[in-house]
């Protein structure tokens, strides 16, 4: 039985497996797969190189089916909440993540894999389409929250037809790229600076933040939250920062 409340849509085309499989370059490397489900995607992994492979899956019945089907040694298994999970426990530096994701809980997956982003070079993930065009071109906290620490990449789009049962929407397949360096620490600070600011999203900026420190990271008071760049962004948090 698929569950709708654990958003399962499972991807059953082989060409497309391989594909997706095949744009994440797997090398001699640690893999976590989010949300395996019956393990299709998992076992097209398992042809590539990877030394190890994380499953994180919610449904125990998933579980259940993973286990009598995938006996490879370099599988974990691991029955955890992706939107939670503490990637750091797996005590691995270099993570790949991939997944085809539960649609209704992807933002959380995405927003908890910043959270982990020195644990997290590079992630993999089916979303709505939709979705991944706001996070790549769009402005909400969000998207600008993980192109503080991501460049993001469009890769494919894949239609309803190719998932059992078939979503309402279409899907994308989009890549996270951790870029070089960014040094803001406090992460939880950060996304309520994001939140804040966007709350409102048609005020001038002058009217949600001190105007000395507008001034102070040279951004214009009058200009409205959609048109500051994202290292305007991560100026401003910095000065407001030291304010607060
Ligand atoms: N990768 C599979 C299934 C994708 S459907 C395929 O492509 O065929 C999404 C999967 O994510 C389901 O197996 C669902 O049970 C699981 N899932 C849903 N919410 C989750 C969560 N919060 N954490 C981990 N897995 C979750």
């Amino acid at each position: 039985m698929l569950k709708k409340k654990w958003g399962q849509h499972l991807l059953i085309a082989g060409g497309i497996l391989k594909k997706l499989v095949e744009f994440a370059q797997i090398k001699d490397e640690i893999v976590v797969e989010i949300g395996p489900g019956p393990g299709n995607l998992t076992k097209e992994l398992l042809r590539t190189p990877l030394k190890k492979l994380y499953l994180i899956e919610i449904d125990p019945e998933m579980i259940e089916k993973l286990k009598k089907s995938i006996s490879d040694k370099r599988v974990i298994i691991i029955h955890a909440d992706a939107t939670k999970f503490d990637f750091s426990s797996l005590g691995y530096k270099d993570l790949k993540l991939i997944g085809n994701l539960p649609y209704n809980v992807a933002s959380f997956i995405i927003e908890n894999t910043v959270y982990f982003k020195d644990y997290i070079p590079f992630a993999y993930y089916m979303i709505q389409k939709e979705v991944a065009e706001r996070l790549i071109k769009g402005y909400s906290w969000l998207s600008v929250f993980v192109r503080t620490f991501y460049n993001l990449k469009y890769l494919m789009s894949i239609p309803p037809r190719f998932f059992i049962p078939p979503p309402k929407v279409q899907s994308s397949f989009i890549e996270f790229k951790r870029k070089d360096f960014e040094e803001i620490k406090d992460l939880i600070k950060y996304k309520k600076f994001l939140t804040s600011i966007f709350a409102q999203k048609r005020k001038i900026l002058r009217n949600k933040i001190p105007e000395n420190v507008l001034y102070k990271a040279s951004i214009n008071p009058h200009s409205r939250v959609e048109e500051l760049s994202i290292n305007e962004f991560i100026r401003l948090f910095k000065v407001f920062e030291n304010k607060n």
